[in-house]
């Protein structure tokens, strides 16, 4: 697909999901003017050939639209207002933030944008860097129907879905609900095919019956075959940015009042002390390894 736009384009943030995410849009012929705080990141960005600023005003002033891959709320904020106050002249931009972000922040945004003429969307995505790779993302869009228009065109180059979720603020509602549930899903597949190896039949064969049967999830039927199973725990999606999703909801729910037992009982077990680290791939979180291992130390233990 080509891209055609009559506007300019950058990328702020190339990490695991924007540095794919720039590079799908430069080979559908945009040419994104791409910036991030870490002088490697630019490195790279400039040896795939892509067009690189030192700053975010830079990023701000030359695009017309910026695309926005940061690691978390607070530095989304930090950006887009560093962004704004260093406009000059320029047009304020529409933003398309693809970070998991807050709710909360993306209405301030949107409020901030829309004063100076610009516009805002929250626009978290689903796919991980195999999906930025391969322009198979899920766009889910929180902002007004008419700017999504303006923008379907860059994210139908990244993604295969784009839903609009609702107004300003539901896209990042709409993926914080989606992440504690494939943070759920984790770990009550690893503990059932625990059992099922424990009673004696081979987890694999035990996760080839449950994916063929009512059981299964995209984590049953993506995560651990591709990523658990084969012991590669390479998906590209930290334990870190699953900590800070599944510590999003928890406060979502506060901030709404709504009593979530069970996910605060998920919760406690991505952020445990038996936990991987911030570091390390989150699909470490599924190994069934993990349960056999403490039960038998359990056992050991009270023998
Ligand atoms: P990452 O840590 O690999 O990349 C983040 C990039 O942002 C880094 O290159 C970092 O240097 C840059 N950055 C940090 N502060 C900056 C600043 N102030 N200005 C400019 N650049 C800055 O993270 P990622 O895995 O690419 O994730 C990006 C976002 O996408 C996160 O919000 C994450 O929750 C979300 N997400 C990630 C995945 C995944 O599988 N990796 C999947 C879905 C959503």
């Amino acid at each position: 697909m080509t891209l055609n736009l009559d506007r300019g384009l950058a990328v702020i943030g190339l990490g695991r999901m924007g540095l794919p995410m720039a590079r799908g849009l430069h080979a559908a012929g945009a040419d994104p003017l791409c910036f991030d705080i870490d002088a490697e990141a630019r490195g790279a960005a400039e040896a795939d050939g892509l067009r690189v600023c030192t700053s975010v005003a830079g990023a701000f002033r030359g695009g017309g639209i910026v695309l926005l891959s940061l690691p978390n709320a607070e530095i989304v904020e930090a950006t887009v207002s560093e962004g704004l106050s260093g406009l000059g002249d320029s047009p304020a931009p529409i933003i398309i933030d693809a970070s998991t972000s807050i709710a909360e922040v993306s209405r301030r945004m949107a409020a901030a944008l829309d004063a100076l003429g610009g516009a805002f969307l929250d626009a978290p995505v689903s796919g991980g860097p195999a999906g930025a790779v391969k322009g198979t993302l899920t766009f889910m869009v929180g902002g007004p129907a008419a700017t999504l228009e303006i923008c379907r065109p860059v994210l139908e180059i990244l993604g295969k879905k784009t839903l609009h979720a609702g107004e300003v603020g539901a896209g990042n509602i709409a993926k914080i609900a989606n992440n504690m549930m494939v943070a759920s899903h984790f770990l009550v597949a690893r503990e059932c095919l625990a059992l099922a190896q424990s009673a004696g039949l081979e987890a694999g064969a035990a996760l080839d019956v449950v994916n063929a049967a009512t059981g299964g999830s995209t984590v049953t039927q993506v995560h651990f075959p591709t990523w658990v199973m084969t012991r590669s725990f390479d998906s590209g999606f930290t334990m870190g940015l699953m900590r800070k999703d599944v510590g999003l909801a928890l406060s979502l729910a506060e901030e709404v009042g709504l009593d979530i037992p069970l996910s605060r009982l998920v919760a406690d077990h991505w952020t445990g002390p038996e936990a991987p680290a911030d570091a390390a791939d989150f699909t470490e979180m599924g190994d069934p390894e993990t349960v056999l291992h403490a039960s038998r130390t359990k056992k050991a233990r009270s023998a």
